[in-house]
């Protein structure tokens, strides 16, 4: 047995065999594989997944943009399915040892070049559509189509291993497959760890290189999310002494249960509301499980994350909507598409930045695309006649980028108006303070908005010039650094002083030794993933704010 340390997002254990993913980078032709077999059922479960990504999108065209631009997706389902481009590939596999991806760009180079050198201007343009279909079968051979061929063995959960997960991938895969996520890289501050944590799946990043490279497939591991270990092979009575501690945790939470339905106040009364964090509606369940105030903080990429093409204003209101619905009337606060830095998307096509996470993200992208982003507001505007709706904005830095933020919410409400939708007059509109540069004018934001919900993943990251992805600079990242705690209490003073409300739905907001603290700055709500609520809550009704901070 070989213990790992890494760092935990949640208070889980969790047991199974591992499933090590082993992403193929692009470029990866002239990469060779001993295993023809292997490799040919990769290529046919990623062409499956292929396929129906390619029939999704017909659909889609169809009902969006009519038939002219469907067929084009129906062409590159019959050449996914041509025999001549599929000998060719099959035969880089059997007689070039190729690796399917390998295969599948060697066929594309061949096949590209013959089309284009074709005197007919229709076979000319028919170069781009098999590049265009090959790219999309070595996009599938990456994570899903290891998912399909390996999850599709049985019921059992595996343990995902990984160097790293983005949060398209994280997104996508099936979580009723996956006991606990496993990444030798990655910090607590990292979005898939903060999906993760929103999942409810234990997961244990920054493992390490060497903990990776002595997993192998198979392996049975045990992930105790309590100490951020991950044991290699674990023995029986090391298991047992383990799942013990577990048994007694569930024991105390079932005891904090008792909260249900009580109000998240201090002993001399002083309210807050303690909310969820949402990264994926599919975990609207413990939500409401452990009666959460409100959703704090849903963040709107997954419907981004997990399409393959931009989410139409249709889609896009039928998701808030149904949010809305099922929370019944408490608040739930949206964001805006913050994707950039860490959060790709393929069809986004983003250039390559030399320091993306002070690049082309959020807000920046949003009001520079901006069709893209009033089809977000249309959406979430028709959504708020359903609910309590909250709009939030990301990576705000500016007065000015409010400015065109609340002109941008007038056009688009004397839109609905003019074509009579239903939308809520009274939406609360609020930013993230996580730039320096928001806390530090927050008392010239303040009076242009409902509220504030300060972001101490990015504000950490931002002020204190620590990459949020690197793990390496994890022994530099103080959370509790003052100059951090001084800006959220910069931004909760000036606040209050024009009746604007201020929220934390950073992960700072569940670390229980700062509760009392933030509270005493005014802090009125704490967002966080719906498993901390009940423990804050416990918390918060055993502070005292009457009496001194130390006492
Ligand atoms: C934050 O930065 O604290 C935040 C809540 O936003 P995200 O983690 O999605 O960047
Ligand atoms: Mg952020």
């Amino acid at each position: 047995m070989k213990t790992y340390q890494g760092k935990s997002t949640s208070n889980a254990i969790a047991i199974g065999k591992a499933f090590v993913l082993r992403r193929s980078k692009l470029p990866t032709w002239r990469e060779h594989s001993a295993n023809s077999a292997w490799e040919l059922s990769r290529l046919k479960a990623a062409k499956v997944l292929a396929k129906g990504q390619l029939q999704d999108l017909a659909a889609k065209a169809l009902q969006e943009t009519g038939p002219s631009y469907a067929e084009i997706f129906e062409v590159h389902q019959m050449l996914l399915e041509d025999a001549a481009f599929n000998e060719t590939i099959q035969s880089f596999i059997s007689k070039n040892a190729f690796t399917a991806e390998a295969a599948v760009a060697a066929a594309r180079d061949l096949f590209e070049e013959k089309f284009s050198a074709m005197e007919d201007p229709y076979f000319q343009a028919r170069a781009t559509d098999i590049a265009d279909v090959a790219d999309r079968v070595i996009r599938c051979l990456s994570v899903r189509a290891q998912e399909s061929a390996f999850f599709g063995q049985g019921d059992e959960k595996v343990i995902l291993c990984a160097q790293d997960l983005t949060p398209s991938e994280t997104i996508q895969l099936d979580k009723s497959k996956i006991a606990a996520f496993v990444t030798a890289s990655g910090t607590l501050n990292s979005h898939t760890a903060i999906l993760a944590r929103s999942l409810q799946i234990p997961a244990i990043v920054g493992i390490g290189e060497e903990c990776l490279q002595s997993i192998q497939d198979g392996m049975r591991l045990m992930v105790d999310g309590f100490t951020g270990e991950v044991l290699l092979s674990p023995d029986s009575d090391e298991e047992e002494a383990r799942l013990q501690k577990q048994a007694q945790y569930e024991e105390k939470m079932l005891h904090l249960r008792e909260l249900i339905g009580k109000e998240s106040v201090t002993k001399d009364g002083k309210k807050i509301k303690i909310c969820a964090n949402v990264g994926d509606p599919e975990n609207l369940a413990e939500v409401l499980d452990n009666d959460a105030d409100g959703i704090g903080l849903l963040r709107s990429e997954f419907l981004y994350l997990s399409s393959t093409d931009y989410p139409s204003e249709e889609e896009q209101f039928q998701a808030y909507r149904l949010v809305l619905e099922r929370m019944k009337g408490k608040q739930v606060i949206i964001r805006t598409l913050d994707v950039g830095a860490d959060k790709q998307i393929d069809y986004f096509h983003l250039d390559h930045e030399e320091n993306p996470a002070l690049g082309f993200r959020a807000i920046r992208l949003c009001l520079t695309h901006l069709e893209l982003f009033r089809t977000q507001l249309r959406a979430l505007y028709r959504a708020s006649a359903y609910g309590n709706l909250g709009i939030l904005f990301p990576m705000i830095t500016s007065v000015t980028e409010v400015e065109q933020i609340l002109t941008l919410c007038k056009q688009v409400k004397k839109e609905l108006q003019a074509e009579n939708l239903p939308y809520n007059e009274k939406v609360e509109l609020g930013i993230m303070i996580e730039t320096p540069a928001a806390a530090l004018i927050s008392d010239l934001l303040a009076p242009m908005v409902d509220f504030f919900s300060v972001g101490t993943n990015d504000l950490t990251q931002y002020t204190l010039a620590l990459d949020r992805q690197n793990a390496k600079l994890d022994p530099f990242c103080d959370t509790h650094h003052e100059a951090i705690l001084r800006l959220i209490a910069m931004a909760a003073t000036n606040a209050k002083k024009c009746g604007t409300w201020i929220g934390i739905c950073g992960e700072l907001a569940a670390d229980t030794s700062l509760t009392e603290r933030f509270l005493r700055m005014g802090i009125d709500e704490l967002s966080v993933s719906a498993p901390f609520v009940l423990p804050l809550r416990d918390i918060v009704r055993n502070l005292d704010l009457s009496k001194p901070e130390d006492a």
